[in-house]
C-alpha cells in the first residue's frame, strides 16, 4: 500500500485556532476574543439577511455586482477594481497561492496576522518573519530581508494582534523599496477604526503602484464575521489573475445582501468609532492604573502586557472564571500578553473590574 500524503509543506501548518466562545459550567459568557464589533450586526443587515431566506434556491450573483457597486460608492473606489471574498481570509489565500508557491518567499513582520504564515505554508512559500521595533513593523528590516525569491510582503495596518499602526509615509517607503515583482498586500481589516488624519488604508498606493493590493473586511466594524464577507481593491493586472482563480460563487447570496445593507445603515461607522475611542481609552486608563502595560492600539482591541507568561495565564484564568473570554497570545509568541476586544461599555467595565480584583489578589 502506498501512503496517501499531501504536499510536505502542508504539515508545517498549525491549524488556526479561533477565539473561544464557551466555558464549561459558565452561563453568561462575554466573548472579547475575536474583535467582533461591539454592537452586533447592523439592523439593516439583519433584515436583509432574513429577507434572503425565500431566495436561497437561487445561485448568487457570481460577480457580486450590486455589492461591489455599494462598496465602491461607500468608499469612493472603482467597483471594477474590487473583488469580494468569503471573508478577506479567502482573498489573502488567493493572492498568496497565485503569487507565492514552492521556491518563493513571503515576508511578514514578527507579530503580523497569523493567517499570512498559515497560508504561506499552504502555498509552499518560505515564510520570513522580520523582527519588529517596539511591536511595530520595521520597514528597514523588511527591506533588508528581501531576497531574489521574495514575491509577497503582507502587512496588516493596523496590525492584529499588536494594534500597531505604521504611518502612511512608512508604508509608502516600504513600497518604494520593494522590487516591482513583489506583491505588497496591505491588510486593512481595522481601517475604519483609525482616526489618524493622514492615514491611507492602501487605496492611494494601489492606484499609484500597480503591484499593491488592499484587503478589507465586513467582519470587524460592520459586525458580520459570521457571514464571511471581505473585499479587496487591486490594480487591473491582479483583477485579471483573481478572475481566473476565484470560485465562481465564492460570496453567498445572503452575505452579499447583508453587506449592501450594512453599508446603508446610517451612522453605523461613526457610532462604532466614537464608542471604540471612548471605551478603548477608558479600558487602557483602567489597566494602566493597575500597573498593567497596554500597547498603543489603533483597532477595536488592546494588547495588555502582564510582563510574564505566568501572570498573563493567571489573569486569563481569573477572567475565564468570571465568564470573560479574551485571547491568549501564545500562538503569536506573546505569551505575556492578552488581547482584549473593545465590547460594549458594560463589557469593558466588567473586564476592568475583574482585572482590578485580579491585581488585588495577585499583588
Ligand atoms: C479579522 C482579520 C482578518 C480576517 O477577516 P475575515 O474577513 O473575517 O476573513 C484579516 N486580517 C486581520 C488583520 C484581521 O484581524
Amino acid at each position: 500500500m502506498n501512503a496517501l500524503l499531501p504536499r510536505p509543506s502542508i504539515f508545517s501548518i498549525e491549524p488556526y485556532v479561533g477565539g473561544e466562545s464557551k466555558i464549561p459550567g459558565v452561563n453568561r459568557i462575554i466573548k472579547l476574543s475575536s474583535n467582533e464589533g461591539a454592537f452586533g450586526p447592523p439592523p439593516a443587515a439583519q433584515e436583509a439577511y432574513a429577507a434572503m431566506a425565500k431566495e436561497l434556491h437561487r445561485y448568487p450573483d457570481g460577480n457580486a455586482t450590486a455589492l461591489r457597486t455599494a462598496i465602491g460608492g461607500y468608499f469612493g473606489l472603482d467597483p471594477a477594481r474590487i473583488v469580494c471574498g468569503n471573508g478577506s481570509d479567502e482573498l489573502l489565500a488567493y493572492l498568496i497561492l497565485a503569487y507565492g508557491g514552492e521556491g518563493t518567499e513571503l515576508i511578514m513582520s514578527a507579530h503580523g496576522f497569523v493567517m499570512y504564515e498559515l497560508t504561506g505554508h499552504y502555498a509552499g512559500c518560505r515564510v520570513l518573519k522580520v523582527p519588529e521595533k517596539n511591536l511595530v513593523a520595521d520597514v528597514d528590516g523588511i527591506l533588508a530581508a528581501v531576497g531574489p525569491r521574495t514575491r509577497i510582503v503582507c502587512l496588516a495596518n493596523p496590525n492584529n494582534p499588536t494594534g500597531a499602526l505604521l504611518p502612511s509615509s512608512e508604508v509608502r517607503r516600504l513600497r518604494a523599496g520593494l522590487r516591482g515583482d513583489i506583491l505588497l498586500v496591505l491588510d486593512a481589516a481595522y481601517a475604519e477604526y483609525v482616526t489618524e488624519p493622514d492615514f491611507d488604508p492602501g487605496e492611494k498606493l494601489v492606484d499609484e503602484s500597480g503591484n499593491t493590493v488592499m484587503t478589507r473586511t465586513f467582519s470587524k466594524i460592520f459586525g458580520l464575521g459570521g457571514m464571511r464577507l471581505g473585499w479587496a481593491y487591486m490594480p487591473q493586472q491582479v483583477i485579471d489573475v483573481m478572475s481566473r482563480i476565484r470560485g465562481p460563487f465564492n460570496v453567498n447570496a445572503a452575505a452579499q445582501a447583508a453587506g449592501i445593507a450594512a453599508l446603508s445603515e446610517k451612522g453605523w461607522v461613526a457610532k462604532s468609532v466614537a464608542h471604540n475611542n471612548e471605551w478603548r481609552a477608558k479600558l487602557v486608563a483602567a489597566l494602566e492604573a493597575l500597573g498593567i502595560k497596554v500597547w498603543p492600539s489603533h483597532g477595536n482591541f488592546i494588547l495588555a502586557d502582564f510582563g510574564t507568561g505566568e501572570r498573563a495565564k493567571a489573569a486569563d484564568a481569573f477572567l475565564r472564571a468570571r465568564g470573560l473570554i479574551v485571547r491568549a497570545m501564545g500562538a503569536y509568541g506573546l505569551g505575556q500578553c492578552l488581547r482584549i476586544t473593545i465590547g460594549t461599555g458594560e463589557e469593558c467595565t466588567l473586564v476592568a473590574e475583574a482585572l482590578a480584583a485580579f491585581a488585588k489578589q495577585d499583588g
